[in-house]
């Protein structure tokens, strides 16, 4: 009797194993491609941030499956040094939401925030950031992450090679 239990709870603890092996990869490599697919809209902005000589970094607010916000750099053309792509992109999609809060929301950016956008982001309440090259130079992580809201989660690495490379081409260009 006892062994015919066990077995029984066995098998399903096998059946549920296996499941889960099937299942969870599924579910990580979803979730990834996910990220690539919004991370490649943000690389698409970018690159028009380029085509207009702006240096290039583009981003996207993204809920549920809909793109809200989008945004590439546009200092120059603005004449503004608050325009980067991530304050554009935050500003378009609070005001497609009515709302100064974007918990529900993830932000796709080419590039490691600044301390101006990661203050942004703070008071928005983003729910996660995704990035994909990080900036040794003027990104945030230099001042840590307690910059985002403590609820804010984080991606890095996204696209990362392809993000890093739009940039080192467009400085190439400008020195030559
Ligand atoms: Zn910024």
């Amino acid at each position: 009797m006892i062994s015919k239990g066990l077995g029984k709870t066995n098998k399903t603890i096998l059946i549920l194993f296996h499941y889960l092996n099937y299942l969870l990869p599924k579910y990580f490599m979803l979730k990834t491609s996910v990220d690539d697919f919004y991370m490649r809209q943000a690389y698409n902005l970018a690159e028009r941030a380029f085509e207009e000589d702006e240096i290039p970094v583009g981003a996207v607010v993204v809920l549920g499956s809909q793109i809200i916000g989008k945004g590439y750099n546009q200092t120059v053309r603005l004449n503004d040094p608050t325009a980067h792509a991530e304050m554009l992109a935050i500003t378009a999609a609070c005001e497609h939401l009515a709302s100064r809060y974007l918990q529900e929301c993830t932000l796709y950016v080419t590039l490691e925030p600044c301390v101006m956008c990661a203050g942004a982001s703070y008071w928005a309440m983003l729910g996660r950031v995704v990035f994909g090259a990080s900036d040794q130079k003027n990104g945030f992580e230099r001042f840590g992450k307690n910059l985002f809201h403590p609820k804010t989660q984080f991606t890095t690495g996204c696209l990362a090679n392809e993000c890093a490379d739009l940039m080192t081409h467009f400085f190439a260009k400008k020195r030559m």
